[in-house]
């Protein structure tokens, strides 16, 4: 049968962490012969981690990014922080485990283009540069876009005596840097920042490295919300309670204090102040190699590097200027997490046949790969995607309109908003189910009778908090004017 009359019970658009949580829960409910099409412009299933730098680390312990509750086949402690080509053996084998359990059929190297939604079914139009154009339909179709992360270039410079990279492009560890010593500047202090600073200091301890920090990130502390060994058992402190506490000092117009209060309690940071926060992890001790190995922190934002008076400077934002060694690398660590351009969509379409998950419809932002698709595709197959009013928040426009500390502030209570109307619309016994086989839960860390006494906690306290949430976010829409909500009437369309 050519692909052109094809016809799957479910299409899934993205094989990234996402499409592969979507993919997962969509094999609990369907039987053994349904079909379904995964469709994904890159050549296999990983999205981002096929592109990404060479010595990315994932940050948090490795059994807790994966589809499902799919087991890591590494024989490596839980805390060991599995390196690029680990995740992507794991992704690869998350897709194998779902491959014994539904029928797929991989579209690899082929492009989504549009769907149309027509009675019980959706028309898809997908194209690849070796079978042109395709049609097909389906009786659901899930874009799980998610975080749609794209490479960094290289910062483009006035100066020829700059070597401006890029990670994604150029392995810091190889050849061409280790010949020669000149000084590193990496500009962006998030985690490709603190990968590449941390990974420089300990392959090149003797080059001098600066970092240009923009307004200075915070990390979780590693060490505070993963203790090892028994200390699991009354050490540290459960992910969810810490965004509970954390949602319930932030009331829509007091981020700096709330985030400030958070950062102190949990995080972990290297720059005098700090004004971002992305969500992700640090260990004290990779946080002091760093402090120690770097020769100046910047707190400021790269303009340029020109030539001037013979010689090379750096222009910052601010209009400082710092002197520049000729044939000094410029390492662009500027972050490739919500850049994208794409136009509004909501997170369910007007038939509810069409489940969207990216950052224009944000609904459950933690952890931030696979958790959206994870929940929603189990509404999805509940029926209660179209009916339960979940908040969704338009990050991108976000990103555009207020500082960071707004959004990352703002991710908090939405996150308890909607996983409490979740938690109230899905049956008890089919909501334990789901909340046990979500793998990506980083509460999974510690043992049972403590996960046992933060989701009791839970239980007994969203319904009292939502109002709280649901204020707080319709109080920072109102401040900044971007679209947050629940998605109704028009907005489906
Ligand atoms: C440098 C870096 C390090 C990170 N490290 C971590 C970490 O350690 N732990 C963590 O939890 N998170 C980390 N993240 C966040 C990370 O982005 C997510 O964890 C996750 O991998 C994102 O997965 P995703 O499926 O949501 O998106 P992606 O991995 O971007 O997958 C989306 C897929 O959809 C496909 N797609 C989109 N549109 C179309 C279309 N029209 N047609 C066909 N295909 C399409 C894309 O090709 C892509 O493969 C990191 C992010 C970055 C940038």
């Amino acid at each position: 049968m050519s692909a052109m009359t094809d016809r799957y019970d479910v299409c899934i658009v993205g094989a990234g962490i996402s499409g592969l949580n979507a993919l997962f829960v969509a094999s609990q409910y369907l039987a053994r012969d349904q079909r379904v099409a995964l469709v994904d412009r890159r050549f296999g299933a990983g999205g981002m981690w096929l592109d990404t730098y060479d010595y990315v680390r994932l940050h948090q312990p490795h059994p807790f990014f994966t589809a499902g509750n799919i087991a890591w086949t590494l024989d490596k402690e839980r805390v060991y922080l599995a390196d690029k080509e680990e995740v992507l053996d794991h992704l690869r084998h998350c897709l194998e485990v779902v491959k014994r359990c539904i029928r797929v059929t991989e579209l690899f190297g082929c492009e989504f283009e549009s769907a149309e939604e027509e009675g019980e079914l959706v028309r898809i139009t997908c194209s690849s540069a070796e079978s042109g154009p395709m049609e097909f339909e389906a009786n659901w179709l899930i874009k799980a876009y998610g975080q749609e992360i794209k490479t960094n270039a290289p910062l483009e410079l006035s100066s020829a005596r700059a070597r401006s990279v890029s990670p994604d492009q150029f392995d810091v560890r190889g050849a061409e840097m280790r010949a020669s010593n000149a000084p590193a500047w990496i500009v962006g202090g998030g985690k490709t920042g603190m990968d590449t600073a941390h990974t420089l200091i300990n392959k090149q301890p003797d080059r001098k490295i600066n970092l240009i920090a923009g307004p200075g990130t915070f990390f979780l502390s590693r060490d505070r919300l993963f203790p090892s060994g028994v200390r699991r058992w009354y050490a540290g402190k459960l992910l969810s309670s810490a965004f509970r506490e954390m949602g319930r000092r932030f009331d829509g117009t007091n981020e700096d204090d709330a985030l400030d209060w958070f950062r102190d309690n949990y995080g972990v940071w290297l720059t005098p102040e700090t004004g971002n926060f992305m969500g992700a992890i640090l260990s004290e001790s990779e946080n002091e190699t760093i402090s120690a190995g770097l020769n100046e922190i910047v707190m400021d934002y790269l303009v340029d590097v020109v030539d001037r008076n013979g010689g090379a400077e750096v222009e910052l934002r601010s209009g400082a200027r710092m002197p520049f060694e000729p044939g000094s690398w410029i390492i662009n660590c500027t972050g490739s997490m919500m850049r994208g351009e794409r136009s509004y969509e909501p997170y369910v379409s007007a038939g509810g046949r069409i489940l969207s998950i990216q950052n224009r419809s944000m609904t459950i932002p933690f952890p931030a790969g696979g958790s959206s698709a994870y929940f929603l595709t189990h509404l999805l197959f509940l029926g209660r995607l179209t009916d339960l009013p979940l908040y969704a928040l338009d990050l991108e426009d976000l990103r555009r309109k207020a500082p960071q500390y707004v959004m990352a502030a703002a991710l908090v209570p939405l996150q308890m908003y909607n996983l409490s109307l979740i938690a109230e619309a899905v049956p008890a016994r089919q909501f334990m189910k789901v909340v046990s086989r979500n793998g990506l839960d980083l509460d999974g860390w510690y043992p049972f009778p403590r996960r046992l006494w933060a989701s009791a906690g839970f239980m007994l306290t969203h319904k009292r908090d939502r109002e709280y949430h649901r204020r707080s976010l319709d109080k920072v829409a109102e401040r900044f004017g971007f679209r947050c909500g629940p998605v109704v009437g028009a907005d489906r369309a």
